[in-house]
């Protein structure tokens, strides 16, 4: 089949969505470069494999050190919900699908999705350490890293992290745990309570004016003079990418002991808040090389703050920021509160990612309190994104033309809706009862028939 135009060009009504993106109004984009057999790119299903090895491996070691995760034998873990009840509160019908929640709020240690790709990278480092020591062999269980000659090692060794918030919870609690000194770069929508949390666990937070690419690089660059540091790169980092990738094998399994069909007539849509794109990237991969092409995945971003959405229709030779549109990258989704996307994210995603879509502050919080009502979830605003997701989809005339067009329209009622509910559990009671507040109240006005960002 020919086309006229180049992969990365814009589609037609691509300037109507465009001024929509530069607006700041909810919008969805569909990826006209997603494909069902997208080339590897720069992660193999090898080393997506050996990250669930990892994991595995390090089972008996995270025991030891987590009390958290006695529990769960020292895995990673977090629910899989149907969530009816807040499908019903949300008004998706049963015949437009049933709604499922992948509860990485409730994820132990760091409270949120970040204890994936965190714990994977610090492990990976500690290994590569104890390795290069002598203390463990190569791909050997890693119980022995929790021995006092694996910790004297790792306390002369120093982790680093730039963050908005909850990457530098999940890598300072994790790193200071295995015994590591830990140093977090703190962007200044970073929320109080999380440097307050930090500091308790002896992890040194550093803070900053700018926004989170200040807080990166300047953690990169502190980073690069001390050859005793090891800095985790949330914009560049492959081994962070490859363990949320992990949580993809949890899934399968999670959905076959369900009772839960993933195929031509019956499929997984997918719906992940993306901040910098690492998490929703890998978990995003990991999906698509564990269960194919009938898992549609969509990333969601704040209306301020969709770096991801830009990113892709930019093509790869370009990397916007979302200050270029005339956006403020401000929002209380603190986790999503990222001007310009990972690169190496975007590339993995270019052919495998159905599409983006944007939702408003006031619908995050609405559906956080909904979550709460419905289902007694404590999400953060972040978490509540993906919410947004089926609605958006199966109403919306962008979306119902990319399923009229993928042959999926017919097949709803047998599709399976996941939101993956990415952080929250944290929080401290009184930050959650204000967010809980703030939902009602835009709960209230939308009911009082206020013109407003249905979905
Ligand atoms: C970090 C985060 C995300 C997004 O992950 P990125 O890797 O930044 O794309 C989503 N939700 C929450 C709660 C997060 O903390």
């Amino acid at each position: 089949m020919t086309s006229f135009l180049a992969p990365d060009s814009p589609s037609p009504g691509d300037s109507a969505l465009e001024a929509q993106i530069r607006r700041a109004e909810p919008c969805l984009w569909i990826n006209p470069a997603c494909t069902a057999t997208p080339e590897a790119g720069a992660v193999t299903a090898l080393q997506i494999d050996a990250a669930v090895q990892r994991f595995a491996r390090a089972q008996n070691l995270l025991q030891q050190v987590f009390p958290a995760l006695r529990e769960t034998g020292g895995r990673i873990a977090s629910p899989l919900l149907r969530a009816s009840a807040l499908q019903q509160a949300l008004g998706l019908n049963e015949d437009e699908g049933q709604l499922w929640t992948q509860c990485d709020h409730l994820l132990p240690v760091a409270g949120s999705v970040k204890a994936r790709g965190a714990m994977h990278e610090v492990l990976e480092f500690a290994e590569g350490l104890a390795v290069a020591h002598g203390l463990i062999d190569a791909h050997s269980d890693l119980a022995p890293l929790a021995d006092a000659p694996a910790r004297a090692l790792f306390a002369q060794h120093e982790i680093v992290v730039g963050s908005t918030g909850n990457l530098g919870m999940g890598v300072g609690l994790i790193a200071t745990a295995l015994g590591f000194r830990a140093r977090v770069h703190m962007s200044q929508d970073a929320k109080a309570w999380k440097k307050a949390r930090l500091r308790a666990h002896g992890v040194q937070v550093v803070e900053h004016e700018g926004d989170y690419e200040r807080a990166v690089h300047a953690g990169r660059e502190a980073a690069a003079r001390d050859p005793a540091c090891h800095f985790v790169d949330d914009e560049q980092s492959r081994s962070l990418l490859l363990g949320y990738s992990a949580a993809a094998a949890d899934l399968q399994t999670q959905l076959h002991q369900a009772g839960v069909r993933v195929d031509a007539a019956h499929p997984l849509f997918v719906y992940l808040p993306c901040g910098v794109g690492g998490a929703p990237g890998g978990i995003a991969l990991g999906l698509r090389e564990r269960l194919g092409a009938h898992v549609h995945c969509f990333f969601v971003e704040p209306v301020q703050s969709p770096c991801m959405l830009v990113q892709l229709r930019a093509g790869m030779a370009q990397h916007p920021s979302v200050y270029d549109f005339g956006l403020n990258n401000r929002t209380e989704a603190d986790g999503l509160a990222v001007p310009r996307a990972s690169l190496l994210a975007a590339a993995l995603m270019r052919e495998r990612l159905a599409g983006v879509y944007t939702v408003t502050d006031d619908a995050l919080f609405a559906h956080l309190a909904r979550a709460h009502a419905a289902e007694g979830l404590r999400l953060e605003p972040s978490a509540a994104a993906g919410l947004a997701g089926p609605l958006r989809l199966v109403r919306s005339a962008a979306g119902r033309a990319w399923l009229a067009e993928q042959g999926l329209l017919s097949q709803l009622p047998q599709a399976t809706h996941l939101a993956w509910t990415t952080g929250g559990a944290l929080l401290p009671d009184a930050e959650f009862a204000q967010f809980l507040e703030r939902g009602e109240a835009v709960i209230h006005r939308q009911a009082q028939g206020e013109p407003h960002d249905k979905h």
